[in-house]
C-alpha cells in the first residue's frame, strides 16, 4: 500500500542538491506536504511558477499527498488508499518539484535562510512556506501513554494515513471500541469502526454532539441518528483513565463508570503544529501568526493552512487552507503582488456518520432583533435553521437535508437578497427557486469542499468540452470526495450545458479499459476471433494498452463466450480463481466443498471432519449459503486437501454461480407445496461453476413462507401449489437489500430450469462487469426483460438457451483439474507472508 501512496525507501524522491549554481531561479521551500502545502505548489505551478522557482517540499509523512478528508471513508472500508491520492511521487517528479518525503524539518535559521531537518540536511531558501497542519490532541488521562511516552498500544489518533492503516489492522483483533470526542472526526471514526462490526461507545465532554457547529436541538437529533446506527453515546462526561497493562482494556469516566474496550480512538480536537516556528523564534500564539499576505514576522517566511493564525483565527477546515494557498501563490509569483486574505466565511458541507450536514456562520440568534427560523423533523432526522440580521443571512444549519445549501451559501457569502417569505430559505415551495440558486451562484463559490472545486471550474470543464457529469467529475475531481455535493455538481453541469448533458459513455462500457458497451464488445471479439485477454487489449483497447482493472472482467466474458476454446492467461484471474479458494485477511484460504441445495450426507461430513483434523483447520463454519467452510487453510495444503475431500468446488469464491439454498419443502415440511430441495439440487447441478459478471446466489422454497429467503436472491424460486413455481429475479440481501421482481409463474420444475438459465444467460451477456442482478434488472427494466425472455421480442431466446448449454457442457471441476496438474509451478506456493490469526475463540 505504501507503494500506492508513493512511499520510497529512505523517503527520497529525487536526489537533493543543496546548490545548483547554474540555476538562477529562486528557491521556494515548503515544509509540510499536506493539503495546504501541496495545493500551494499546484497554485504556484499554475501561475507559471516553474520558471521562477526551484521548488522543494519537505514532508514528514513518507508519502505523496493524499486527501486527508477521505481518511474517514478509508477507515470505513468504503474507499481504497489509492483512490485518495492527490499528488503521487511521480506528479512531483513530472513537475520538476523535489519532494523529500519522510523528512521532518526541525529548525529554521532565518538569518542564514536555511531549513535544518531531522535527517541532518540543511536546505537553503529564498522563500519558505510553513504548512505543517495540526496534530491530534490527546487530553491528559492516566494510563494513556506507556513509559516510553508513546500512546499505549490500542490507543490511536485519527489524522494520518498511517494511523488509519494501524486502526484497520487492529479492527479484526478487537471487539469493543471507545471513541473520545463527538465532533466530526469522532463521529466518523465511530461510524467506521461500527461498520467493521465493533461495539462502539462514544464519549463526548460537551452536552451535545458537534457542539462547535450545531445548536443543542440539532445536536440532539444527530445523537438519535447516530444511536440508530447502534452506537452508544455518553454526553457531558470526560474520559479520565485508560486501563490495561501493555494494551488498552477499558476507559474510565469522570463519573466513575468504566467502559471495557480493546481499542480507543482519541478525536478530542487538534492543535496546530507550531514547534518548528517556536524553535525558530517566529511569533506564535495559538498558531503561527501571519498577516493578510500570510507572512510571518520574518518577511521571507509564510504560513498557511491549519498551522496559521490569521487575525486571531485558526481554522480546522480545508477551505480556508485553499484560500490561503491561492492568495500566497498570487503574492509569490507576482500574479497579484497585492493579493490579500481577509479571513474565511466557513460554510461547511459534510457527511457525518452518513448524515448530510451543512453549517455556516452562527447557529443561534445573538441579538434580540435577529430573526431565527427553525424547521425541525426529529422523526426524519431533519433539523434546519437560519439566522438573519438586518435582512442578511448570518448563519444556517442544515442537518439531514442539504438541498437548500447552494442558495444559502450564496446568500451567506455574498449577502444576496433574501426572499420575503423566509420559509423559502429552508423549504422548496416548488417555484424553481433551486434552479435560480444554481444560476446565480457566483463562479468562485466552492461546490466540492473535499476537493476544493468551484462552480467556475465545473463550468470551465463543460466549456472545455466535458459533455457529461462523469467527464466533469473526472476532470475536476468535483463530487469525488464525500459525495455530498454530487447532486449540486449535476445541477451545475446541466445548467452550464444548457440541458445538453450527454449520457456518460464510460458508464455503459463493460470494462473501463476497452471503450465499448458489452454487446458491441462481444461482436468485435467474435469478428476478430479474440480468445485471450491480451488479444482483446491488442486489438480493441486504445493504443493496444493493457488495463489491469479490466482483465478479470474480460477473462470472465471470454470464458463465457468461448467455453473450452478460451485461452487462459493466469494474470487474468483473481487469486481466488487461480487457487479455487477464497483468500482471507491473513493470507490463508477458505475452502468450501460443494453441497448441492444445502444437502449433505454422513459420509461427506465424516470426510470434512477428517480433513479438518488432518490439516489442523482453525475454524469449521456453516456458511450463509448452506455449506461448510474450512477457514485458515495454507495455500500449499490446498491440492492435498482437495484430494482428501474428494468433493467438487462449491465456488464460494468466484464471480460465478455460487449456490442454491433450499428449504426442506414438501418432503418434510407440513406447509410444503413443492419439492424445493430436489429443484435446488437440480439447479445447482445444471449451473454449477458458470462464470458471470458478478456472483449469483439462488434459493428455492417450498411455499411463500420463504424459509430459505428466495425473495431476496439473484434468482429465487417459490412453490405456490398446484405444481406452480414463481421465479423472482434481481433480489439482494447483502449490503444492498432488494426484493426480487416476479419474472413469471411457471408450471413445472423443468420450466424453472429453462427460465432461470435463460435469465442468467441474458444477464451474463448484457450486464457490466461486477454489476449484480439487483442493479441489472432495474437498469434494463423488468418489462423489457419479460418481453425478451418470455415473448422472445428480440428473437434471441434460442441463442440464449444454446449459449447457456455451451457453458454447461464446458464445465469441469477446477479442483479435479488443477490438483492433477497445477497450472503454474507456483500455483499453490504461498507468496504472502502469513500473519498469525487470532486464536479462534471457543464459544
Ligand atoms: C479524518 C479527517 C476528516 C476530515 N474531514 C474534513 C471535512 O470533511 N471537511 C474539511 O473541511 N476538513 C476536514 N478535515 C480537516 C482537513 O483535513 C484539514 O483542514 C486539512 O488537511 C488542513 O491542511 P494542512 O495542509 O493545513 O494540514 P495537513 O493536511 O495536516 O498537512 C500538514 C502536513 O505537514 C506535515 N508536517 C508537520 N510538521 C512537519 C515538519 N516539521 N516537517 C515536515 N512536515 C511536517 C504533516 O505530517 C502533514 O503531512 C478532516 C481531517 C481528518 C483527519
Ligand atoms: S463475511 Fe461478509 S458480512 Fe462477514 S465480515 Fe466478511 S464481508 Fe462482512
Ligand atoms: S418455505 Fe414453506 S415449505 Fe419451505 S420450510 Fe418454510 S414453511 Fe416449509
Amino acid at each position: 500500500m505504501t507503494a500506492i501512496l508513493g512511499g520510497r525507501p529512505g523517503g527520497l524522491t529525487s536526489i537533493h542538491l543543496d546548490e545548483d549554481d547554474l540555476d538562477t531561479r529562486a528557491r521556494l521551500v515548503v515544509v509540510g506536504n499536506g493539503m495546504a502545502g501541496a495545493r500551494l505548489v499546484e497554485e504556484v505551478l499554475e501561475r507559471g511558477g516553474a520558471d521562477q522557482f526551484r521548488i522543494t517540499v519537505l514532508g514528514d509523512e513518507p508519502h505523496g499527498n493524499y486527501n486527508r478528508i477521505m481518511l474517514s471513508p478509508v477507515l470505513a472500508g468504503e474507499e481504497h488508499e489509492e483512490d485518495i491520492v492527490l499528488n503521487s511521487h511521480d506528479w512531483y517528479a513530472d513537475n520538476g518539484v523535489t519532494l523529500r518525503a519522510g523528512v521532518r524539518a526541525e529548525r529554521i535559521d532565518t538569518a542564514a535562510k536555511v531549513v535544518h531537518a531531522a535527517d541532518g540536511s540543511a536546505t537553503p531558501f529564498d522563500h519558505l512556506v510553513l504548512a505543517t497542519g495540526s496534530y491530534s490532541f490527546v487530553p491528559p488521562m492516566a494510563g494513556v501513554r506507556g513509559d516510553d511516552g508513546e500512546l499505549k498500544p490500542g490507543v490511536y489518533g485519527f489524522r494520518t494515513i498511517d494511523e488509519t492503516r494501524a486502526m484497520l489492522d487492529a479492527v479484526g483483533r478487537c471487539t469493543r471500541a471507545v471513541v473520545m470526542g463527538g465532533g466530526l472526526l469522532g463521529l466518523e471514526a465511530a461510524r467506521a469502526l461500527q461498520g467493521h462490526g465493533l461495539h462502539v461507545e462514544l464519549v463526548h465532554a460537551a452536552p451535545h454532539l458537534m457542539n462547535m457547529q450545531l445548536d443543542a436541538e440539532a445536536g440532539a437529533i444527530l445523537k438519535k441518528s447516530v444511536e440508530s446506527l447502534g452506537i452508544t453515546v455518553h454526553l457531558d462526561v470526560f474520559a479520565t483513565e485508560v486501563f490495561g497493562d501493555g494494551h488498552v482494556e477499558g476507559v474510565g469516566l469522570a463519573d466513575g463508570r468504566r467502559i471495557d474496550a480493546d481499542l480507543l480512538v482519541v478525536a478530542a480536537g487538534v492543535r496546530p503544529n507550531t514547534d518548528i516556528a517556536v524553535r525558530s523564534g517566529l511569533e506564535v500564539e495559538r498558531g503561527i501568526v501571519v498577516d493578510d499576505q500570510l507572512r510571518t514576522d520574518d518577511p521571507d517566511v509564510y504560513a498557511i493552512g491549519e498551522c496559521a493564525q490569521h487575525r486571531g483565527e485558526v481554522y480546522g477546515l480545508v477551505a480556508p487552507a485553499w484560500e490561503h494557498a491561492t492568495v500566497l501563490a498570487d503574492v509569490l509569483t507576482g500574479a497579484d503582488p497585492d493579493a490579500e486574505y481577509h479571513g474565511s466565511r466557513t460554510a461547511t458541507k459534510l457527511k457525518v456518520a452518513g448524515v448530510d450536514v451543512a453549517v455556516m456562520g452562527v447557529n443561534t440568534p445573538e441579538r434580540d432583533d435577529d430573526e431565527f427560523l427553525v424547521v425541525s423533523e426529529p422523526k426524519r432526522g431533519v433539523h434546519l435553521s437560519v439566522v438573519i440580521r438586518d435582512d442578511k443571512l448570518i448563519g444556517a444549519t442544515l442537518l439531514g437535508d442539504t438541498r437548500k445549501v447552494a442558495f444559502l451559501t450564496q446568500a451567506f457569502d455574498r449577502g444576496a437578497p433574501l426572499p420575503e417569505e423566509r420559509i423559502r430559505l429552508l423549504v422548496d415551495l416548488s417555484d424553481g427557486a433551486e434552479d435560480v440558486g444554481v444560476a446565480e451562484m457566483p463562479q468562485d463559490s466552492q461546490v466540492c469542499n473535499c476537493n476544493g472545486v468551484t462552480k467556475g471550474a465545473i463550468c470551465g470543464a463543460v466549456a472545455d468540452g466535458c459533455g457529461s457529469v462523469g467527464a466533469v467529475m473526472d476532470r475536476t475531481r468535483a463530487g469525488k470526495g464525500c459525495g455530498s455535493c454530487k447532486s449540486l455538481v449535476k445541477q451545475i453541469v446541466e445548467w452550464a450545458a444548457d440541458g445538453e448533458v450527454a449520457e456518460d459513455p464510460a458508464a455503459s462500457y463493460y470494462v473501463p479499459g476497452v471503450p465499448m458497451p458489452k454487446p458491441e464488445l462481444m461482436r468485435a471479439i467474435r469478428e476478430h476471433d479474440l480468445r485471450s485477454v491480451s488479444a482483446v487489449f491488442a486489438t480493441l483497447a486504445p493504443g493496444g494498452q493493457d488495463d489491469a482493472k479490466s482483465k478479470m472482467g474480460l477473462t470472465s466474458l471470454l470464458k463465457m463466450m468461448w467455453g473450452h476454446d478460451f485461452v487462459p492467461e493466469k494474470d487474468g484471474e483473481f487469486i481466488n480463481d487461480r487457487v479455487h479458494a477464497n483468500i482471507q485477511r491473513d493470507g490463508t484460504f477458505s475452502v468450501v466443498p460443494q453441497m448441492k441445495g444445502g444437502v449433505t450426507t454422513p459420509t461427506q461430513l465424516r470426510r470434512i471432519a477428517d480433513v479438518a483434523e488432518k490439516y489442523e483447520v482453525p475454524m469449521v463454519k456453516v456458511t450463509g449459503g448452506q455449506r461448510i467452510d474450512l477457514l485458515g487453510v495454507r495455500k500449499e495444503d490446498l491440492p492435498a486437501m482437495w484430494a482428501d475431500l474428494g468433493m467438487p468446488s462449491g465456488y464460494a469464491y468466484g464471480k460465478s454461480f455460487r449456490t442454491v439454498k433450499t428449504c426442506v419443502g414438501s418432503d418434510f415440511c407440513r406447509f410444503g407445496l413443492g419439492d424445493s430441495t430436489q429443484l435446488g439440487i437440480d439447479l445447482e447441478t445444471r449451473f454449477q461453476g458458470i462464470e458471470s459478471p458478478a456472483k449469483m446466489k439462488l434459493a428455492v422454497v417450498g411455499c411463500p413462507r420463504n424459509c430459505a429467503e428466495a425473495y431476496v436472491k439473484d434468482v429465487g424460486v417459490v412453490a405456490i401449489g398446484n405444481g406452480k413455481w414463481e421465479v423472482y429475479v434481481g433480489g439482494a440481501a447483502g449490503a444492498s437489500v432488494r426484493k426480487g421482481d416476479l419474472l413469471a409463474t411457471v408450471d413445472s420444475p423443468e420450466a424453472v430450469l429453462t427460465l432461470a438459465g435463460r435469465f442468467m444467460q441474458y444477464y451474463r451477456e448484457n450486464a457490466n462487469w461486477l454489476e449484480r442482478t439487483y442493479d441489472f434488472v432495474p437498469r434494463v427494466g423488468l418489462e423489457k426483460i419479460k418481453q425478451v425472455l418470455l415473448e422472445d421480442s428480440d428473437g434471441i431466446c434460442a441463442d440464449l438457451d444454446a449459449g447457456m448449454q455451451r457453458s454447461i457442457d464446458a464445465y469441469t471441476d477446477p479442483w479435479g483439474q488443477d490438483r492433477e496438474q497445477p497450472a503454474t509451478p507456483g500455483q499453490f506456493r504461498s507468496s504472502l507472508p502469513l500473519i498469525p490469526l487470532p486464536k479462534v475463540p471457543v464459544r
